[in-house]
């Protein structure tokens, strides 16, 4: 698997992408970024979820190198407010340590306010199509320097019936340029689309993530807290013969920590359970073990999983839902190998709801829910987690839409030294940063 640095990121860049935690290219930024940066023209297959976002920024920030001029050199067009706002934040975050400018603008507010954004020079736009135009003919916005162009969400894009808009925004724009089309879903009317817009495009997608292993048992239980998760993955694991080798996913180094520990504790002392983030001596140990069948319970994040080849993996828990749903495929394919049986359980709190309802879109099926067996103790969820779950619950309301006025208010941003970045809509927290903590 190649690294970000193998990928040729900007030092900038990279500096940006390590205080994200984002320790390695995913599968979509690990194909795309080099063939975007050949100067192709791309069609690349991603769902949200995937890490395409900075599949087509990173390479496009390699191109602009640093900022330049006044009119932008890069577009990205994009169907929604909500994935405007949400754009502009992933390339003010990527530019951190970098002088790129960039401005997300969008519909449904004043567009002089998107116009004063534009004032002093930026180097990537962000735009729905209808506020893109109101601008230009506002004589606000000069295209005439788009080298790159990248069309998000297309097939939404399509069925919002943006395409007269398209049409007419490639003619103003510069004829030679780079096109790069992503989309969640490969139809008739995406390739169309393709065969207007892309010249002899590369195709990128990855592997379809709609395909988990036939042979994973899937479920998922509702727990409303940590703890209650706790009493629930005791209870379960006390079943020996049944939960014979298992791998416990977390989000977090922290919580993979919090559940080794009890869990140890609780399983009378048992022997036979580590957990992988310790030191790289100590992880390739636990992982050797866990495949010599000397440990039957491994506890993991997605990172330290990475690389863990085992057969007859009998369950997978997932501690927390991952942030990027194509890792929960990633996850549930440790198990049912090798036309073994497995299952794979998560536990759900009311904020990560949210997160299941996405990885059902995703694998296009309905994972069923078990109920609590009696005998797990029900804990009763703290003020600091209720109140964790509650700001979680609000963010995902307000990406869902952006009018929603949360119960929560956000701390005032610092003011940006970059003069024409889109502010942070109020109510957004910083994605990757979310406390590991949960207790
Ligand atoms: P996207 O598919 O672009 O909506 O990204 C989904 C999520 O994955 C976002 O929260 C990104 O910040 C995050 N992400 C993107 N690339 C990486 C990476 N290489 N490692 C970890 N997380 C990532």
């Amino acid at each position: 698997m190649a690294t970000f640095e193998e990928l040729k990121v900007n030092k900038s860049i990279l500096k940006a992408l390590d205080d994200l935690g984002f320790e390695q290219p995913t599968p979509i930024q690990e194909k795309a970024i080099p063939v975007i940066r050949s100067g192709a023209d791309v069609l690349g297959i991603a769902q949200t979820g995937t890490g395409k976002t900075a599949a087509y920024l990173l390479p496009i920030f390699m191109k602009l190198v640093k900022a330049e001029g006044e009119d932008p050199r890069a577009l990205v067009l994009v169907p929604t407010r909500e994935l405007s706002i949400q754009v502009g934040a992933d390339i003010e975050e990527l530019t951190e340590y970098s002088n790129i400018r960039h401005a997300a603008v969008f519909g449904g507010i004043g567009w002089t306010k998107h116009a004063e954004l534009l004032e002093p020079g930026i180097d990537i736009l962000v735009a729905t199509p209808g506020r893109l135009f109101d601008l230009y003919h506002a004589g606000a916005l000069s295209l005439k320097k788009i080298k790159t162009l990248v069309i998000d969400e297309a097939d939404r894009m399509l069925d919002m019936g943006f395409m007269p808009q398209i049409r007419r925004l490639l003619e103003i724009i510069p004829v030679k340029r780079q096109n790069l089309l992503f989309s969640a879903t490969f139809n008739e009317k995406v390739e169309e689309m393709c065969h207007e817009f892309l010249d002899f495009p590369e195709r990128v997608e990855i592997a379809p993530s709609a395909t988990p292993a036939e042979l994973v048992q899937q479920s998922f239980f509702k727990v409303p807290n940590f703890r209650t998760k706790l009493n629930l993955i005791r209870y379960l694991l006390e079943d020996e013969e049944r939960f014979n080798r298992v791998i416990i996913f977390t989000r977090t180094k922290e919580n993979a920590e919090a559940v080794f520990k009890i869990i140890k504790r609780k399983t009378e002392g048992e022997k036979r359970i580590l957990h992988s983030n310790k030191g790289q001596n100590t992880r390739l140990n636990a992982i050797q073990a866990f495949k010599d069948g000397e440990v039957r319970i491994l506890i993991t994040t997605d990172v330290s999983a990475r690389g863990i080849d085992v057969s007859k993996v009998t369950h997978v828990f997932n501690f927390d839902l991952p942030q990027r749903y194509d890792d929960y495929v990633h996850r549930i394919g440790r198990t049912a190998r090798a036309n073994n049986h497995g299952e794979a359980i998560a536990l759900v709190d009311p904020s990560e709801e949210y997160h299941l309802n996405k990885i059902e879109e995703i694998i296009r099926m309905g994972i069923p829910e078990r109920f609590l067996p009696e005998e797990v103790e029900l804990v009763e969820t703290g003020k600091e987690e209720r109140q964790q779950q509650a700001r979680e619950i609000d963010r995902q309301k307000k990406l869902e839409n952006p009018d929603y006025k949360g119960a929560f208010h956000q701390k005032k941003r610092k003011p940006s030294k970059k003069s024409s970045v889109q502010p942070r809509p109020s109510g957004k927290q910083k994605k990757h940063k979310r406390p590991g903590k949960r207790r």
